[in-house]
């Protein structure tokens, strides 16, 4: 008998068809996505389930994301080659308002990659209670390697070939991984060519100039930083006596570098993907952001000492700030982290083995639906002002995302010490039963 209930001698007796019947054992749920990062965003979701008691339905609904795209399309090269690259997109609830989210680019960009990622995007959003679902997408392709003028064309053909699925009211792309204004830009202004007309509100984090929003471009960093405020305010301890390392030196690192540097704590160690450097005394976090600016990677920074890109999680310090990529913290290196708090700027840089030691050493971790969600906060506030045709001042927008934050972050304070759970179980049971309330409410179409 195969695993689905049928009885092979149903279809045809013994021989033949058994042999079929076993070849269609009925797949796991959640086989398209398979992938490490998908594992991870799994068991995460399952623990504050099974905390909120969530019933088989609604989990079975929110375990899988609802529809994603795969396109295979041609690019001509510099030198007249043609290469075909993957995109992905990928729409994780319907539920909750349009999709949200953005697109990377990366060697290592998959389907199960951007399902985990559209799956936190809308626990994200519910959590600082955006209207939106979430999504995510990217094409795979090592963006180094590649000239300016070709990443405009797999820009833009990427965004065409994504086309029937996304849409101001449906599904709104934004910045992520090796992308930023201008790879928005062009993805916008292919969007208004098929449409014939401008269209802004199909994309976040464009620049100011076509209907970008002031404070976009550092609001994730930003949205990290109030909540290690908030974070030191729960603890009783002062920012400014804080010794911090920051992983990863781009759009949410190089923000986080420069608004706690500016706001007194001492940062201890930076890296980018070329290594690092460490200086118990304090690095010149202003000196570090000239030499990004000209140089473009930390590597042969005239200051500090030297250390490989993972040796700098392990650098003494009292607040760790992973904001490079995912999967950096595990059941490898997790018990040599010297920190007493981990903030996460990145999407998914702790694995569940990770999440095991530290929280058995009593490292707490702050989690990326919480930490990072003020990119998605400010560009709700992009996307709100484009359909409105207003243009918000920058220091309004910082507010305004002070107050979302912050909100949140009592939200999931209270859960926490209601459910006396750790920080991310509570972030996440907080977003899923905002959720959940919306699927119920919903009820099953037809
Ligand atoms: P980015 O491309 O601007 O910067 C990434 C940085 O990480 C670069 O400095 C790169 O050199 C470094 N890096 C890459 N691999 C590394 C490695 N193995 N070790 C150390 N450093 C490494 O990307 P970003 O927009 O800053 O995004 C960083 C993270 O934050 C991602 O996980 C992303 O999903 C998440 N995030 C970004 C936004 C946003 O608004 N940009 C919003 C929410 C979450």
């Amino acid at each position: 008998m195969g695993s689905n209930g049928r009885a092979a001698t149903d279809r045809r007796g013994s021989g033949g068809w058994e042999t079929v019947l076993e070849a269609e054992r009925t797949l796991e749920p959640g086989t398209e996505w398979h992938s490490e990062l998908y594992r991870v965003a799994v068991d995460q979701f399952r623990r504050a389930a099974d905390l909120l008691g969530l019933e088989e339905e609604i989990r079975a609904r929110l375990l899988e994301p609802r529809r994603a795209l795969v396109v295979n399309f041609p690019v001509r090269l510099d030198d007249g080659e043609v290469q075909s690259f993957t995109g992905y997109r990928v729409q994780h609830t319907l539920t909750m308002g349009p999709m949200k989210g953005g697109f990377r680019y990366g060697p290592g960009v998959s389907l199960g990659e951007c399902a985990a990622l559209a799956m936190w995007m809308t626990f994200k959003c519910a959590l600082v209670g955006l209207p939106f679902g979430g999504a995510k997408g990217g094409v795979r392709c090592d963006p180094n390697r590649l000239s300016d003028g070709e990443l405009e064309h797999v820009t833009r053909r990427y965004a065409s070939e994504i086309f029937p699925i996304i849409g101001p009211d449906r599904d709104i792309a934004a910045p992520d991984i090796a992308t930023g204004e201008r790879e928005m830009a062009w993805f916008m202004d292919t969007y208004s060519q098929q449409v014939g007309h401008p269209v802004p509100e199909i994309v976040t984090g464009k620049p100011l100039v076509l209907g970008g929003t002031e404070g976009r471009d550092i609001a994730t960093g930003l949205g990290v930083v109030f909540c290690v405020e908030e974070l030191m305010e729960t603890a009783g301890e002062q920012l400014d006596a804080q010794r911090v390392v920051v992983q990863g030196l781009g759009n949410v690192g190089g923000t986080v570098v420069r608004e706690l540097a500016q706001r007194g704590a001492t940062i201890v160690g930076v890296s980018d993907v070329t290594g690092g450097i460490v200086d118990p005394d304090g690095l010149d976090a202003a000196a570090v952001e000239a030499w990004m600016a000209e140089h473009r990677f930390v590597r042969d920074f005239p200051g500090g000492k030297p250390v490989s890109r993972l040796e700098v999680l392990e650098q003494p310090c009292d607040i760790l700030i992973p904001a490079a990529v995912e999967q950096q913290i595990t059941g490898e290196n997790a018990g040599r982290i010297d920190a007493r708090w981990v903030v996460e700027g990145a999407n998914g840089p702790t694995t569940p083995e990770g999440d095991e030691i530290l929280a058995a050493r009593g490292i707490e971790v702050l989690p990326d639906v919480l930490a990072n969600a003020g990119g998605v906060t400010v560009s709700y506030f992009e996307w709100v002002q484009d359909q409105q045709k207003l243009a918000w001042q920058g220091a309004e927008v910082a507010a305004r995302l002070r107050i979302q934050l912050d909100d949140a972050f009592a939200r999931v304070r209270n859960a926490r010490e209601q459910r006396d759970t750790d920080w991310r179980t509570a972030a996440q049971a907080v977003a899923i039963e905002r959720v959940a309330d919306a699927s119920r409410l919903r009820t099953i179409y037809p």
